[in-house]
């Protein structure tokens, strides 16, 4: 069969093959990728899936996206490798949690967050493209937290790229600052901005904006709107489901949400064949998504400060490509759609089209104050301590769930230690620190501090794109 390919929902781009749509990220007409159509498996495909290791199972649901873009044997080995370096044996450990309920633990990889799933296996496939094209490339990102070491444990020491991370100088926690500037390899730059975290990301879209600097470092991105890391994602529901005896039986998820990632993975997963009855979307404070799902009011807010920081997003971008199957994959009216969005802050959105996602989709949204409680209720029902994103997804979908016979399995998608204070907020003390992250605190850290100026920003990039980062550089 011809390989499949992707196209962008907003209609207007060229429809690229998976190598391409890897590098790209973002298509030209300001769209997303996505595949043209489903790959289906059958119940018969299901059951032979079941009790397959879970890189294994990861090469197997990927084939289909990749195509002969990467052979299957190096898919394999990459997949084996993404995986190999997670401190549980089941990677994904699928816990009990309450009566038909499991938490799926997607902590367990180098930087203790979800995002170690996608950015493990696609920092490897940057890797391979770009080493095969005999091309290097510059991944700038900005981060707040939890992206940016994921992205630097995926990208340490791989010789195709060059990565630079912004962080707002004093404004990330200390663990979450330790696991980026304690990676000592001669590719990886922190740069600690005298700034927010909107000020990282601004200088970041600066650069990117800057044609003649952007074409000199070949810069890139690897963040979450690449059809790859949504890939990667989808894994994880079929793991899930695989346990629970999909395909006899359905199953629902519960997940805390931000960019609308993850969630929409197991939107695809289910559009593969994967029998989910439900998906149930937590929010906190900056509850968008859960205004639209409740009251079809998509509408735009300044974005607030919570304990679940991962998810303080007012715009999430995945969104759009749920929106593209909901349109009917009609481009033009996701472009109009999304235009009338920029322009107004509102989403136009008819009542048909709300009622579709509403079959689907459930959301909830759960403030400071009741996270605490839930991280609270939860340790007291199971002796469990979850982080605050965790929490809200539990809550979610303890209040959302439609059918108690039908399991629902809650996504935990950061280690409680990542988040400590919040943990002891709520039950009085904090999780301890695994070994992998309390050794970060007798680790030399390797980090630049620049001020909040493109000129700054941009000579510190000429200078060191392209070259080892040198051997003794200011904490
Ligand atoms: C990124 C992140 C989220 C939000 O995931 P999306 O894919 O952006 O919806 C939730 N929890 C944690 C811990 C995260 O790091």
């Amino acid at each position: 069969m011809a390989d499949l390919r992707y196209i962008s929902t907003r209609g207007k781009a060229p429809v690229l093959g998976f190598e391409d749509v890897l590098l790209a990220g973002l298509a030209r007409d300001g769209g997303l990728y996505v595949p043209e159509r489903w790959p289906a498996l059958g119940a018969g495909d299901l059951r032979m899936l079941r009790g397959l290791g879970y890189a294994t199972l990861a090469a197997h649901l990927l084939r289909p996206f990749v195509g002969r873009a990467i052979p299957e044997s190096d898919l394999a080995s990459m997949a084996a490798e993404a995986y190999r370096g997670f401190a549980h044996p089941d990677v994904a450990p699928l816990v009990p949690l309450g009566p038909n309920e499991h938490l799926l633990e997607l902590f367990h990889g180098p930087t203790f967050a979800f995002k170690d799933f996608a950015l493990q296996l696609v920092g490897l496939m940057f890797d391979y493209m770009l080493t095969r094209r005999g091309e290097r490339i510059t991944i700038l990102g900005a981060t707040s937290g939890d992206t940016g070491s994921a992205a630097i444990a995926a990208l340490a020491g791989r010789a195709a790229v060059d990565v630079f991370i912004l962080h707002p100088k004093g404004r990330v926690s200390e663990i979450q600052r330790l696991q980026m500037t304690t990676v000592d390899a001669p590719n990886v730059h922190n740069v600690a901005i005298e700034g927010t975290f909107d000020d990282c990301q601004d200088l970041v879209k600066a650069a990117f904006n800057d044609l003649a600097l952007r074409d000199a470092l070949k810069l890139s991105a690897v963040n979450s709107i690449n059809w790859a890391r949504v890939a990667a994602q989808i894994v994880y529901y079929f793991w899930a489901a695989l346990r629970l005896e999909a395909p006899l039986r359905e199953i629902a998820f519960a997940v805390p949400t931000g960019n609308f990632g993850n969630v929409y993975a197991g939107y695809a997963a289910r559009a593969m064949g994967l029998p989910i009855s439900q998906l149930i979307v937590g929010s906190n404070r900056n509850d968008i998504l859960t205004r639209f799902f409740e009251a079809r009011a998509m509408e735009m807010r300044a974005v607030e400060p919570s304990l679940s920081p991962s998810m303080d997003i007012q715009v999430s971008s995945n969104f759009e490509r749920l929106l593209f199957d909901l349109l009917g994959r009609d481009g033009a009216a996701v472009a109009a759609a999304m235009e009338a969005f920029r322009r107004t802050g509102r989403l136009p959105v008819g009542e048909e089209v709300w009622q579709k996602a509403r079959a689907l989709f459930s959301a909830a949204r759960f403030g400071d104050e009741e996270t605490l409680e839930w991280i609270r209720r939860i340790h007291a029902e199971t002796g469990m301590v979850v982080d605050p994103h965790s929490a809200i997804g539990i809550a979610a979908g303890r209040a959302k769930r439609r059918d108690p016979a039908v399991p629902l399995v809650a996504l935990a998608t950061a280690h409680p230690a990542k988040f400590g204070d919040a943990v002891r907020r709520a039950i009085g003390a904090e999780p301890p620190l695994p070994p992998a992250l309390a050794a970060l605190k007798q680790r030399p850290e390797h980090c630049a501090t620049l001020p909040n100026q493109t000129g700054a920003l941009f000579a510190f990039l000429r200078e060191r794109a392209g070259k080892p980062r040198p051997a003794r550089s200011a904490a």
